[in-house]
């Protein structure tokens, strides 16, 4: 029975290993998140720098039109006879030259906007890659945790063999059956109940379970039933090495 009960203590703090050792990558999503959103951040910075260079572009383009437009007119303006022709040209080179002055002025201010981009963009990057940082230590925290985890589960189930040959076969095999369904699968009597499901035991089974002579299943929950004072008393099993 103290054979076991080592076994079986050894088998939680593996089962709890392995939990920890499930749970500890889902740290690691809300950093993937955050890294999600900071390459958004980057990504809508660098959109904007490129949405204002197009524009700026769009507009150059329009610009140069209106200037061969000018020059066309310039040209015509000699070879034109009539008055009225020529008060008209006039008016259109007007407009042209005010819609080229229009464009120069909105280049002017997309570069001042662009600069201004730009800075932000360069501030991003820098604050960025400092967040980034942060996360990668913060994930490799995690990764080296994991790998101590798994090293330390991997020793514990090293040491399960030889415990598990301690242990009586039989009863073994009623343990491993046990604690596929429930955990612990070996439990103390306290006072004449179950110390997994807490019901009461039956008085002819306590009695049986004090003597030492045979070892019971609670009716209830099926869990194996052990009594403290067994433990002490049996001195072919040393005490379970404190963990
Ligand atoms: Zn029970």
């Amino acid at each position: 029975m103290q054979a076991l009960l080592e076994l079986q203590t050894l088998d939680m703090k593996i089962a709890t290993c392995k939990a920890e050792e499930k749970e500890l990558p889902k740290q690691k999503d809300k950093y993937a998140i955050q890294r999600q959103r900071l390459d958004a951040e980057i990504k809508g910075s660098e959109e904007k720098c490129k949405n204002i260079q197009l524009k700026q572009r769009e507009y150059t383009g329009e610009k140069e039109q209106h200037e061969v437009q000018l020059k066309k007119y310039d040209a015509q303006l000699y070879s034109i006879k009539k008055n009225e022709e020529y008060k008209a040209l006039l008016h259109e080179m007007e407009l042209a030259k005010k819609q080229i002055a229009i464009k120069e002025e909105r280049i002017i201010a997309l570069m001042v906007e662009y600069d201004d981009a730009k800075a932000a963009l360069e501030a991003d990057k820098e604050r960025i890659q400092g967040e980034l940082k942060k996360i990668e230590a913060e994930c490799k925290i995690i990764d080296d945790k994991l790998h101590k985890l798994t090293a330390e589960r991997k020793e514990l189930e090293k040491s399960r063999g030889p415990l598990a040959m301690k242990v009586p076969h039989e009863l073994l095999t009623r343990y491993e059956r046990i604690r596929k369904v429930r955990t612990p699968a070996v439990v103390p009597l306290n006072e004449e109940t179950c110390g997994g499901c807490f019901m009461a035991v039956r008085p002819q089974i306590v009695n049986e379970i004090l003597a030492n002579d045979k070892i019971h299943a609670c009716q209830h929950c099926g869990r194996l039933l052990y009594h403290v004072t067994n433990l002490i008393a049996s001195p072919a099993d040393p005490p379970a090495k404190s963990a």
